[in-house]
């Protein structure tokens, strides 16, 4: 398990709540040199414990990510979970195959983005989905996978309403009773290496339930409580930072709840987080889970001051053949007229011949290892006629993948396509976080506000790309073993 601890630029220290802000994260493994993380920066998701499409090599190899969230429900067909049997000081990094020098791990039950309808939550459980349907996860059980598994970072469990609104004052008060005891659970008793503990905000769609739920969290608790969780003084004592999960967030202010009507959903967000962190101290992270759009990430820096963003998105886009190629602020070159994509949609066809690389010629270098290969650091010869070539002084460095080689993969179903995808996204987004911090650290946040709603303008937030490349995903999906006149047929894709 990783120390872990948070600060904020002094540039952003002793400003108003929820503006725009720089901060660090410090974490280190045991006598691991310690790797900081910038804010606001982006942690990626994972499918059973893997970032989807990478080999542990290609993870190792990739800059880009550093924080890696693990949604432990995917483990629970096993009893006990494969991943709790693990030993050692960092069993989940271990059996994961992540490295305690340069990645940090955080678990959750649920995974953030799924809002399917799902058999409600008990008193004390969490109705989790695995391969092999729902399961009940207790407080009991979350403890002990914990402790087992020693992530970096957990998150309490949380009472989230995911069934469709609108919700009774009833359920909302039961919601926040549950999660409000859920974390006590997850914090008592405080041993000598306390857990890094995340707690949900809860309230669902209530502006005046998230002020009471947070509200809660900073009065003292007494009696059999304070006994429990003790020498902390009130529940926020023991938490490290705060987590809003926007896909049920953004399922609860449905048409049906008066509370959205006549306003667009992203303002009402913004609105729904300021009134969880109102109440609370400013010096804890602030993490949002699935954000849609890069739109929504600036909306919710700017509007909220959100440190960690996940990378659901961006990984989606890879799986859907899309190679991303915005940059922010947009080029100055910026018309009024047809939104830009933001992405490449790499199955349509007007790629077949194009080999450049996803970054384009025109633009910055990017240090994908899609667009920039390391170069091998052996080879293998297959005869003596080979050596000379691959030794001599004159071996050229690797060339980038290009679009026509990705285009080519993608209709021949080849899993190296999202492999080369995922890696180029995670760089594209790890540089348009790279690009927000340059700009909120010149200081002048008038730009960054600027710059932000130019970006709105001129890129596409309906992701018109993204549904064109699902349907042709799709098609190629379907024409699967079908043979390759099939396959190549022109109205085919
Ligand atoms: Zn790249």
């Amino acid at each position: 398990m990783a120390s872990i601890s948070f600060s904020l630029a002094s540039s952003s220290a002793n400003k108003s709540k929820f503006t725009p802000r720089l901060g660090q994260l410090t974490f280190r493994h045991g006598q691991s040199p310690s790797q900081t993380l910038d804010t606001p920066g982006f942690l990626a998701t994972t499918s059973r414990g893997v970032v989807s499409h990478l080999s542990r090599d290609h993870l190792h190899n990739t800059a880009s990510v550093q924080w890696i969230h693990v949604p432990f429900e995917s483990f629970l067909e096993n009893k006990p979970p494969v991943l709790t049997r693990s030993t050692g000081p960092n069993p989940a990094h271990s059996f994961l195959g992540f490295s305690t020098e340069k990645h940090l791990v955080s678990l959750s039950v649920r995974d953030p983005s799924d809002c399917a309808e799902i058999p409600p939550n008990g008193k004390d459980f969490v109705s989790a989905r695995c391969v092999q349907g729902v399961r009940k996860v207790t407080v009991q059980d979350w403890k002990s996978y914990a402790a087992a598994c020693k992530p970096d970072i957990i998150f309490a469990m949380s009472d989230t309403m995911i069934s469709a609104p609108p919700y009774s004052q009833k359920r909302i008060t039961k919601s926040i009773e549950r999660s409000c005891a859920w974390l006590l659970d997850i914090l008592a008793p405080v041993s000598s290496a306390p857990p890094n503990v995340f707690v949900h905000l809860a309230g669902g769609s209530s502006v005046p339930a998230r002020q009471t739920f947070s509200r809660t969290l900073t009065e003292k608790v007494y009696g059999k409580e304070a006994e429990l969780v003790h020498p902390l003084e009130c529940l926020d004592d023991g938490v490290s930072g705060y987590v809003f999960d926007l896909a049920p967030m953004r399922a609860q202010i449905g048409a049906s709840d008066p509370y959205a009507q006549g306003k667009r959903t992203g303002e009402a967000v913004i609105e729904l987080i300021q009134a969880s962190l109102d109440p609370l101290p400013d010096n804890k992270i602030r993490l949002a889970n699935s954000a849609a759009t890069p739109h929504e990430v600036l909306r919710l820096t700017a509007g909220v001051g959100i440190d960690i963003f996940d990378s659901h998105w961006a990984q989606k886009a890879a799986n859907i053949g899309i190679g991303l190629n915005f940059t922010f602020p947009p080029p100055s070159t910026a018309t009024a007229g047809k939104r830009q994509d933001l992405g490449l949609n790499l199955y349509n066809n007007t790629y077949t011949h194009d080999f450049s690389t996803l970054s384009g010629e025109d633009s910055p270098h990017c240090p994908c290892l899609t667009c920039s290969p390391a170069p091998a650091s052996s080879f293998i010869a297959h005869a003596t006629l080979d050596e000379p070539t691959f030794a001599g002084p004159d071996f050229p460095a690797p060339k980038g993948f290009s679009r026509a080689y990705i285009h080519h993969l993608l209709h021949t179903h080849e899993m190296s396509a999202h492999t080369l995808l995922v890696l180029h996204n995670l760089a594209v987004l790890d540089q348009f976080f790279t690009d927000i911090r340059r700009m909120l650290g010149g200081g002048d946040e008038q730009q960054f506000h600027r710059a932000a709603e130019s970006f709105c303008q001129y890129y596409d937030e309906d992701l018109a790309v993204f549904q064109e490349a699902t349907i042709m995903w799709d098609m190629v999906d379907k024409a699967r073993g079908k043979g390759r006149l099939m396959r190549d047929k022109p109205d085919d894709v």
